[in-house]
């Protein structure tokens, strides 16, 4: 892991979409960062911005004391990053996060991600941590604006990451396709109390191998 020794307090980190596909929607995640790791996390949340760029979203992150500093207003999205003792005793397949979702009202607010879990895919499969860190949050916030637990059989969404998907680095198998980018949209958009109409450019997506390893809820 790549630990930052001046690591700010505090970040604020807008990141504008490039994608032109409608309007620009805001979104704002707050970070409770619970492992009081001294990592800055700005590769990881421009990693984030990367997947959720073609669905035209731009982010904002509070992370540090801004985070926690007002509670979130109803449209933010809250990410726990959490550090536990998991790897040691559960070997195999592990989920890397979480996301709480209401299944019925199609929302969902917050996400957890476990650290120690991510940082041991990232070292038995060669990624960097940092970037598959973010690849992890942005599965999750995912599923927090689509509103849904499920999976997809390709891409960002899929329920399985193997580590060869992961050394292959197939850029389809990071991103979200088509539907879930247009179904984000229009779950932000819902969540901003506007009616947007959703729409993205068509990404083509690989067909994967799915194998092992951890798993992704
Ligand atoms: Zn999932």
């Amino acid at each position: 892991m790549r630990i930052h020794r001046l690591a700010p307090l505090a970040l604020i980190l807008v990141t504008p979409a490039t994608a032109t596909a409608g309007t620009r929607l805001p979104l704002t995640v707050r970070v409770y960062d619970m492992s009081a790791d001294p990592t800055d996390r700005t590769r990881s949340f421009a990693a984030v911005a990367r997947v959720l760029a073609p669905a035209n979203v731009e982010l904002q992150w509070l992370s540090g004391p801004l985070a926690t500093r007002e509670t979130p207003a109803p449209q933010d999205l809250v990410v726990r990053l959490v550090r536990q003792d998991t790897v040691a005793t559960r070997p195999g397949q592990m989920a890397l996060g979480y996301a709480v979702v209401d299944a019925a009202g199609r929302r969902g607010t917050v996400a957890t991600i476990f650290l120690e879990r991510v940082e041991w895919l990232a070292r038995i499969s060669g990624a960097d941590v940092e970037e598959l860190t973010g690849l992890a949050i942005a599965h999750e916030i995912s599923h927090l604006l689509l509103g849904s637990p499920t999976h997809t059989a390709r891409g960002l969404m899929r329920a399985r990451w193997t580590t060869d998907e992961i050394r292959a680095g197939h850029p389809a198998d990071w991103q979200l396709g088509r539907r879930e980018r247009d179904q984000l949209r229009a779950g932000l958009a819902a969540r901003l109390g506007t009616r947007r109409t959703p729409e993205s450019p068509r990404v083509a997506a690989l067909s994967v191998r799915a194998q092992a390893e951890p798993t992704l809820r």
